[in-house]
């Protein structure tokens, strides 16, 4: 086990629902009372489906959202109740690289000014002949040239659009990179080069990741560890291999079972789910996911999970692991 550079405890992000009715207050729980840890220089990844809350989740931990309740801790030091202007310092530890490159990039700014921006408001460098440096820098390790930094957002193609969005990202040096679904608005054979600049960036420059994406094969390809999402919780936590190759989950087993295999022979029985995912407004009482779990016993109907660790590190939320539950069934 490394250091651990994150840590987050039970976090919600609840967003209140308009005209609940007088008096009444309800809910849309898209974060709801998750907890990790992320260790220092690890690729932790997020999966699960639109609208399971991953994103919701990346943006509370670097408080873009403010979290219902909770606490975030970086680097040993607890941010949950800090304002803006203590945020502040805290920025420069962790920064965020979005889905669309194009609207996260100010499109009147050059390239050179979207990238010294954060220099500036940091002030991380010394004079204007340093602050050139950097940029050109920042612009050479993410695969751009010289030449680029005069242009604008509008002038270049998804794939370079979302380097310039790392390099932005990488002008503070940050510690934690979280990597809201970065690959997904780009072509596949793009999506490979962004991913492997991402991996040598972050060899190089000893980066850590949080990586949310909705496609298993990516977060497959980047991860060391991940963690499945359902309806604002996690269903499934552990090693990137021993969940790819034993996903324990039903929920798991149900999105593995839908993901390509390279081998034509190997054989893999799709398990199709029923249904959308429920709102996250008036999610199913017990756990989640037994309206559409085929696995569905009485007891998923009113009990939530609880955490159980299946192999070492290897945490599944589902009554199919509670010894008391097994005993019933085999007796
Ligand atoms: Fe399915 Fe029950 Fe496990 Fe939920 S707790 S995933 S409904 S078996």
């Amino acid at each position: 086990m490394g250091e651990t550079l994150l840590k987050v405890e039970d976090m919600k992000i609840y967003y209140p629902v308009a005209g609940a009715g007088f008096g009444k207050k309800e809910y849309v729980k898209a974060v709801d009372g998750v907890s990790f840890e992320v260790q220092k220089g690890e690729v932790f990844g997020i999966v699960g489906e639109s609208g399971c809350g991953k994103s919701t989740l990346g943006r509370g931990i670097c408080k873009l959202e403010q979290p219902t309740s909770g606490k975030v801790i970086l680097d040993g030091e607890d941010i949950t109740g800090y304002s803006n202007k203590q945020m502040r310092p805290i920025r420069k530890k962790v920064q965020m690289v979005f889905q669309d490159p194009y609207a996260s990039l100010n499109p009147r700014m050059s390239v050179f000014d979207i990238i010294a921006e954060p220099l500036i408001v940091h002030k991380l460098y010394k004079d204007k002949a340093d602050l050139e440096k950097k940029v050109l820098d920042l612009l050479k390790r993410v695969g751009l040239d010289d030449y680029h930094a005069n242009r604008y957002p509008h002038e270049f193609s998804g794939g370079q659009r979302q380097r310039i969005g790392i390099a932005r990202a990488l002008a503070v040096e940050p510690q934690l990179i979280i990597a809201d679904e970065p690959v997904s608005a780009l072509d596949v054979s793009i999506q490979a080069q962004v991913l492997n600049l991402m991996n040598e960036l972050k060899k190089d420059l000893n980066l850590t990741y949080i990586f949310v994406a909705h496609d298993l094969s990516v977060v497959e390809y980047i991860s060391d560890r991940l963690g499945v999402m359902y309806l604002g919780n996690f269903v499934e936590v552990g090693d990137k291999s021993k969940i790819y190759k034993n996903p324990m989950h039903p929920y798991t087993q149900a999105l593995l079972s839908a993901v390509p295999v390279p081998d034509p022979t190997a054989k893999r029985e799709r398990i199709l789910l029923e249904g959308s995912i429920p709102s996250a407004h008036k999610p199913p009482t017990g756990c989640k996911f037994h309206t559409r779990c085929p696995k569905c016993m009485e007891c998923c109907k009113t009990q939530a999970p609880e955490r159980y660790e299946v192999d070492d590190g290897h945490y599944v939320y589902c009554h199919l692991y509670d010894d008391k539950i097994k005993k019933q069934k085999e007796g």
